[in-house]
């Protein structure tokens, strides 16, 4: 695997990590490190656990693992190699991130990896809290809330694979962890980081191993942040990413521009698998300002390698023509009844695949034969494929084009790529159309 090879300026400013993080997944892991630009970290999130040193100066690492809905088992190993690694490259402080609906099941994996990074480092309290104020996550007296409602009604009481059917976060890792779960309620957060600390070191003295924070907005956060300064471990939503940095921040040398990249010239793209209701609305606004190819799930079933061919004579014409300036849009997304029809006819999974596969076909071709440098991706799991797909090792955060979706440069790629991943429900319509002049 490439080295971390870091910008021109880097090799004078070297410095080594303070915060070491794992995030459970990988639009999530860009989240989190978006939150952490954005208070003045300069962060590098790596794809996986990388296989050697980080070369970069940077305050922050994210590692982005897929570790959510596997084996718990498998989730701690990962967990802790990434630990391991993060510790070897100096980080002092860690944060272990999952999302902002706690997404677990009895089995986990949030309590199990958080009790096994605990144990690793020797340390015999954690606080856990995923609340996000900004997506409307907050949690109250232990129970979480999404959109103004528990979070056992919002809807997540139906996914498919972390099905949540309690709001009471403390019963919920509870169930999850061997070790006491309590709570460092509301009333206690607002009197300060110094009642909070207190609270802590009660917790402690009952043998409570892990704490549940309320926080309702992003102040609660910034005291939270406060009184978990000295701790080794922190567990949470990316939210209480915003109040770290200021527990560091006289050592901090690059604030102003900690979201500084090296600009990246080149073809632009978008890339669309993902049929969620924001990006069908991207789309829509979209094709109004920029060429447009649609591959379709059936056909691509039927033909595939001539529909991957069409769309990249598509794109190539395009780029060839005399006029030609801003980006191509070759998207798969489609309205939920063509997705079912697809999904009838290939079955789910096969649908989902094989859309995946020809995505991160022409992505390759776009950058390795097309010239393109700078792409845009919707889709989480279409982001996936596309990444592994361009080899991608890891990503430098720079500012973000819309909350969670920040323009990052590539590391272990041959050249630098200007990647935006966009996860489903994230961004505003106008998404695809301004991301372009939002570049560094
Ligand atoms: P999101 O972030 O919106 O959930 P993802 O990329 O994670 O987007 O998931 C969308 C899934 O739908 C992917 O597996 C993708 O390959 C698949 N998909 C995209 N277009 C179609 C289609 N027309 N028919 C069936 N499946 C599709």
């Amino acid at each position: 695997m490439a080295n971390f090879v870091p910008n021109a300026g880097e090799r004078r400013t070297r410095s080594r990590p303070i915060l070491g993080c794992i995030a459970d997944d990988f639009t999530g892991a860009t989240d989190l490190a978006s939150q952490l630009v954005s208070a003045g970290m300069r962060t590098l999130q790596t794809i996986g656990i990388p296989e050697t040193p980080l070369e970069a100066g940077v305050d922050a690492v994210v590692v982005a693992l897929k570790s959510r809905t596997i084996p718990a088992k498998n989730a701690i190993e990962q967990s802790i190699q990434a630990l391991d690694w993060l510790r070897e490259q100096g980080c002092e402080q860690f944060y272990f991130k999952y999302c902002s609906t706690f997404d677990s099941t009895p089995a986990g994996n949030i309590g199990p990896v958080t009790e096994a990074l605990m144990d690793a480092l020797g340390t015999d309290f954690t606080v856990a809290c995923p609340a996000l104020p900004a997506n409307r996550r907050s949690v109250f007296n232990g129970y979480l809330f999404a959109n103004g409602v528990p979070l056992n009604e919002s809807g997540m009481q139906d996914h498919p694979l972390t099905p949540m059917t309690d709001a009471n976060l403390v019963r919920v890792l509870g169930a999850q962890t061997t070790r006491k779960v309590g709570l460092i309620d509301y009333a206690t957060l607002r009197q300060g980081d110094a009642a909070v600390a207190a609270r802590i070191d009660a917790l402690k003295a009952e043998g409570i191993g892990i704490a549940i924070c309320d926080a309702i907005d992003n102040d609660d956060l910034f005291i939270l942040a406060r009184a978990c300064r000295d701790l080794p471990l922190v567990t949470a939503g990316s939210g209480l990413a915003l109040g770290l940095p200021a527990n560091v921040t006289e050592r901090l040398d690059h604030q102003q521009d900690a979201a500084r990249l090296d600009s990246i010239g080149g073809r632009e793209a978008v890339l669309s698998g993902s049929c969620s209701r924001a990006t069908l609305a991207q789309i829509e606004h979209a094709r109004q300002h920029m060429p447009s190819v649609h591959l379709d799930a059936q056909a691509l079933d039927d033909d595939y390698q001539g529909v991957v061919d069409a769309a990249l004579e598509h794109a190539e014409a395009h780029f060839d023509s005399q006029n030609a300036a801003g980006p191509i849009l070759i998207f798969a997304s489609a309205s939920p009844e063509e997705v079912r029809r697809a999904q009838h006819r290939l079955g789910v999974q096969q649908a989902g695949e094989l859309v995946e596969r020809a995505m991160a076909e022409i992505a390759s071709e776009l950058v390795g034969r097309l010239g393109v440098r700078r792409l845009l991706v919707a889709g989480g799991e279409t982001s996936g494929a596309v990444v592994s797909a361009l080899d991608v090792q890891g990503l430098r955060i720079g500012d973000s084009i819309d909350p969670g979706v920040p323009w990052t440069a590539t590391l272990g790629t041959q050249e630098p790529l200007a990647l935006a991943l966009k996860s489903g429900n994230f961004g505003a319509p106008d998404f695809m159309t301004k991301a372009w002049k939002l570049m560094p």
